[in-house]
């Protein structure tokens, strides 16, 4: 294979990095603590604590943290640091995103930078990938870091907040990216200093970095309160709608997760709505109605992309297959979900604020991150969080044996070739992971080897716990292991399970036996089900078995691209050319290719008003924390606040309009958030009368932004004018301007900003790059670090 230029270019930088590292390491090793016993390692360490505090940087201690570190890792767990981990520990406390193999002990790497960072006092999260993952981390290092004199904690879901409080206040904390992000939307709508959960942030180490960082970025995590609902006609719309004919009346491109009304199926919904134009300026909400029906019908399915259970939809993860808690489409799309399965439509809540996952990130002083599959997304980690990805190489070199893909011209004869395959391998004892794209998948393939009388366990648990543990035993002799793709991640699986059980027999029989079923969108997490063998140089083997049926291939039209000279009809034996499997791989990165711009677009729409949130977030804290003085009803009106002290304290006043200040701030920034909502709507309509969206949106949000201040300084005097100067007065107001009593925090599920019309509008909003270049599309994630880094949070 031909190296291109920008690549050898990077591996050199990646070299002249990493053996500047590895000098770094041979420094570390040459500190000789061994000597000391406990009590003086953790002296030793105070020592260090002391320098920082005297004014000494993190580069003048490293040397000293890290082989300090490295003798508690000895005392404690029994086992020595390979020179690998130590170089992933100096790169991530350099900010850098380390890519290591499944199984080389990521997590111990960790624990150095980790350390390092902690003893400033300011605190270290290590964002884990489940909770499952928090708790294990914690209490698998904790004693480590212990021995350091450092505190540590990890946080939960379902936790009380003084719990959370707690671990919050440790040194290091092991938590999920979710959690903290909706415990920062908690901390966002408090009142008072003493019940915040969390510390301003300052570095974080993110674990399986790329699943965060890039599958999840854009998902918003929302914070709501109870709302009422809204009057609506979506029923009465979604059962005319339910008459259409699908291909006649309407039709989709799964490629771009868009349905459009032919126009036949216009001239049949204008009649049945009885509504003159559609797309009339007078039918916006009905066109968004009928919009966000047709992706429901056409584009979500049963039991594949949700369930229904117990009267509500339960939205299917794509990455897991399993039911994802919490998480639900934008409104309409969930409502119009809602129509279409005659559940009631759930009372959608008043959104009071909402952050995305990779905003919420970047609230982070300091990031460093690691995954076994970075490098291709590494443009995008780099543009994105201003952060270089460094691979790191396996202690002992890797020796799985990856076979090219067996390719079938149709599902059937590959799911043949596939039980015999798994038939004639169980028979020699060789352990089999079978990774499956959705759990129908997965039910179909237990099905075909309840027929051929093989044993196994399927992961569709809801319990990342269990799970975690059947697939450490996938590794044990005879056992046949079928899991979706990501299930377990975090997981490792060793030769013989985790007692290693006839591991040398295994071993010489070819090691853990990956097969793939399918190739996924995204080639890191066909990269990451391979890596689940081979780990620390062990025996390991994978092979994907590919019809032209699949849904990837269909769903882009590989199918399509593949001449049929190449393509024969449907035959039982695999297709055996080279060309098919190549094609693949450029669709593969051809959807990279898109979903990264999908990216981009969006977070040119995000970082506008996430750069708002954090001037109002900011401007709130100081409030809550009282670091500025605060008294808008002295300064406005005077008269009003002179006679108001006539008759209470005036701390008791400031007190209240306090309240009353953070009580409007939320009000008031709620409603902007349901305008931006709306705004939204309006996007998707001017991308189809073909105007400039974001400009047209930043204008606008602009505008409104700018007058909220104002608001709600007005709100602050009103209801200081409306009130009743007597003790029941007070009351009065006080009881209104509480906080509010129930909140409840979800996530939205991707493209929420522009829902179904996403990748028109990116369309647009790419060719019209040229033309606009206005600042915020220049404006890259770093450039935007800069300004609100020592700012946020
Ligand atoms: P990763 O997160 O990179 O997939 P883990 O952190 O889960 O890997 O570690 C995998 C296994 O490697 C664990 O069982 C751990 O105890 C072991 N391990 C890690 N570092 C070392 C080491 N230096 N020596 C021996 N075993 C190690
Ligand atoms: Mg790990």
């Amino acid at each position: 294979m031909s190296i291109s230029i920008s690549e050898k270019v990077e591996n050199s930088a990646n070299k002249a990095e990493y053996n500047n590292y590895k000098k770094i390491v041979e420094q570390i090793k040459q500190v000789s603590f061994e000597s000391l016993d406990n009590q003086g390692i953790s002296n030793k360490s105070s020592e260090l604590r002391n320098k920082l505090s005297k004014g000494a940087s993190m580069e003048d201690i490293i040397i000293e943290a890290f082989a300090l570190a490295k003798l508690a890792v000895k005392r404690v767990l029994n086992i020595s640091p390979y020179d690998e981990q130590l170089i992933a520990g100096i790169a991530m406390h350099r900010g850098r995103l380390i890519e290591m193999q499944t199984g080389e002990g990521k997590t111990l790497s960790a624990v150095f930078p980790a350390y390092l960072n902690a003893l400033s006092g300011r605190g270290c999260h290590i964002l884990t990938f489940n909770d499952y993952l928090a708790r294990r981390d914690a209490a698998w290092m904790g004693p480590v870091y212990e021995m350091l004199g450092l505190t540590v904690g990890f946080v939960q879901e379902n936790m009380k907040k003084s719990e959370k409080q707690s671990a919050y206040a440790c040194d290091i904390t092991y938590v999920t990216a979710k959690v903290a992000g909706f415990d920062y939307l908690m901390d966002s709508l408090c009142y008072k200093k003493s019940e915040l959960m969390l510390r301003p942030f300052n570095f974080a180490i993110v674990d399986e970095a790329d699943s965060i960082l890039i599958d999840e970025a854009r998902i918003p995590l929302v914070i709501a309160t109870g709302g009422e609902q809204d009057e609506n006609t979506l029923c009465l719309t979604m059962e005319s709608l339910r008459k259409l004919e699908p291909e006649v009346d309407y039709g989709k491109d799964e490629v771009k997760g868009n349905v459009f009304l032919t126009q036949i199926g216009l001239t049949r919904v204008e009649a049945m709505l009885c509504c003159g134009n559609l797309y009339a300026e007078e039918n916006f909400n009905l066109l968004s109605e009928v919009q966000n029906i047709l992706h429901a019908m056409a584009l979500l399915t049963k039991d594949i992309d949700y369930i229904v259970r117990d009267g509500k939809i339960e939205m299917v993860d794509e990455f897991t297959g399993r039911v994802a808690q919490n998480r639900r489409w934008p409104d309409g799309i969930q409502a119009a979900l809602e129509a279409k399965e005659c559940l009631c439509i759930q009372s959608k809540g008043r959104i009071m604020n909402q952050i995305t996952l990779q905003s919420f990130i970047l609230l982070y002083k300091k990031l460093a991150g690691m995954t076994g599959t970075a490098k291709d997304s590494s443009y995008e980690i780099s543009e994105f969080y201003d952060m270089e990805v460094l691979v790191i190489p396996p202690h002992i070199p890797c020796k799985r044996v990856d076979y090219p893909d067996v390719i079938f011209t149709h599902k059937q004869a590959k799911y043949k070739a596939l039980s015999e395959e798994i038939k004639r391998v169980h028979a020699t004892g060789q352990p089999i992971l079978i990774g499956t794209c959705s759990v129908e998948e997965s039910e179909y393939l237990a099905e075909e080897l309840n027929k051929i009388g093989i044993e196994y366990k399927v992961l569709n648990a809801r319990n990342d716990e269990f799970e975690a543990h059947i697939i450490e035993q996938a590794g044990t002799l005879n056992s046949v292991t079928v899991s979706t793709n990501m299930a377990g991640r975090g997981a490792d699986i060793k030769l013989g399970g985790v007692d290693g059980t006839n591991r040398d027999k295994i071993a010489a029989l070819g090691g853990l036996y990956i097969i793939g079923t399918n190739r996924h969108e995204s080639m890191r997490i066909d990269k990451q089900l391979k890596g689940r063998t081979g780990r620390q140089g062990d025996a390991g083997m994978s092979k994907f078995f590919i019809s032209l049926e699949d849904d990837l291939i269909k769903r882009y039209g590989i199918d399509k691209l593949i001449s049929s000279v190449l393509r024969p009809g449907n035959q039982e034996e695999p297709l055996i050319n080279p060309k098919i499997a190549k094609k693949i791989g450029q669709v593969q990165r051809i959807i990279q290719g898109q979903d990264s711009d999908l990216r981009r677009a969006l977070w040119q729409y995000a970082f506008f008003i996430e750069s708002q949130r954090i001037q109002v977030h900011q401007r709130r804290m100081e409030i809550v924390n009282d670091t500025i003085p605060f008294n808008i009803l002295g300064k406005e009106n005077p008269e009003l606040f002179t006679k108001l002290t006539n008759f209470f304290n005036e701390s008791t006043i400031i007190e209240l309009e306090k309240q009353v200040a953070l009580y409007n701030i939320d009000e008031v920034w709620a409603d902007y958030l349901a305008h931006v909502e709306y705004l939204q709507e309006g996007v998707k309509l001017s991308v189809l009368k073909g105007k400039n969206p974001l400009l047209e949106y930043q204008i606008e949000t602009d505008n409104t932004f700018q007058k909220l201040a104002l608001e709600v300084q007005k709100r602050i005097l009103q209801d200081f004018e409306a009130l009743e100067i007597s003790q029941h007065g007070l009351n009065i107001l006080k009881e209104r301007v509480k906080p509010p009593s129930s909140t409840w925090t979800y996530l939205v599920h991707d493209n929420s900003l522009m829902g179904p019309l996403s990748s028109l509008f990116i369309a647009n909003s790419i060719s019209s790059l040229g033309r606009l270049l206005s600042w915020p599309v220049l404006f890259g994630t770093s450039v935007y670090k800069k300004i609100f880094k020592n700012t946020s949070a």
